[in-house]
């Protein structure tokens, strides 16, 4: 090998390893969903449950928390600590950091070389897939609840509950929830669990037979059985969620925004009760 060929490799070489791994094309990446959830699950500390930005939003352009609590950059695999005033000590001086840190995620704080500030997921990422919403999905989560063998076990469901769900639904929408449930006591006679799995699934829980409780797939909590059954004031089957979890909250990433994930399940159901030409997009105006 000459010595031209020599440099010619060190240059080459140098220069992979300021690009990003051949894999990581811009399509790639936008479209990988799995991608997006895996850097998610390492957002469960308590320092991004306290921080007012969107840890969707952080994994969406790329970022993952170490176990530090820092951010790191999948990718370039740039580091760095996003710090934010407190939000009532200096309402100016908060806002201007607050923007900041969103221009930071987005663009500045990767490397120039990475591909995330241009391509970040898609939008829709940050709300839930057809499948978790879906009226059919929702039937059959509620009889694998009922069914299974842990039926007895499953929680009590506090009524502050049933007032979220049904808040902004007319008498006509509020009784087709109670025909829902009603369809179930042909099945299966008690009740109180038909009401309470009916509760759990449009609020995104799903049985976890391998761990004996109740998981959240988006925002991957998981509940066992025994935890659950010790609760005084029964599980706040909202509150239970990450509070960025696309099950309550929001995705304010599409315009408009795309409501809250047990609106859209609960929006569904109803649509699949009426009349055929009732769409759920209609549905969700009147929610
Ligand atoms: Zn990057
Ligand atoms: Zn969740």
């Amino acid at each position: 090998m000459t010595r031209t060929s020599d440099a010619l490799d060190v240059v080459v070489h140098l220069l992979k390893e300021r690009l990003p791994p051949p894999s990581a094309t811009c399509e790639g990446s936008q479209v990988d969903f799995p991608g997006f959830q895996r850097r998610l699950k390492t957002f469960t500390s308590s320092r991004w449950l306290a921080i007012s930005i969107d840890p969707r939003h952080l994994a969406a352009y790329g970022w993952e928390s170490t176990s530090e609590g820092l951010l790191r950059c999948e990718t370039c695999g740039e580091i760095w600590k996003l710090v934010l005033p407190d939000l009532h000590s200096d309402t100016g001086l908060y806002s201007a950091c607050h923007k900041k840190a969103l221009e930071m995620i987005e663009h500045s704080a990767h490397k120039p070389c990475c591909l995330w500030a241009s391509c970040p997921c898609l939008k829709s990422f940050l709300s839930l897939p057809q499948t978790a919403v879906d009226a059919t999905v929702t039937e059959l989560e509620v009889n694998r609840l009922l069914s299974s063998s842990s039926a007895k076990m499953l929680p009590e469901v506090p009524e502050i509950c049933d007032a979220s769900l049904v808040q902004d639904m007319n008498d006509t929408q509020i009784e087709r929830l109670e025909q829902f449930k009603r369809s179930f006591l042909e099945r299966y006679q008690c009740e109180k669990q038909v009401r309470n799995a009916v509760l759990l699934v449009l609020s995104g829980w799903r049985l976890n037979e391998k761990n004996n409780g109740l998981m959240c797939e988006y925002c991957f909590r998981n509940m066992d059985f025994e935890t659950l059954k010790v609760l005084k004031t029964g599980f706040d089957a909202f509150t239970a969620h990450r509070p960025w979890c696309s099950w309550v909250m929001d995705n304010t990433m599409t315009s408009p925004k795309c409501p809250k994930g047990y609106l859209l399940a609960t929006a569904e159901l109803l649509a699949n009760k009426m009349e055929p030409n009732t769409t759920t997009r209609d549905l969700i105006g009147l929610l």
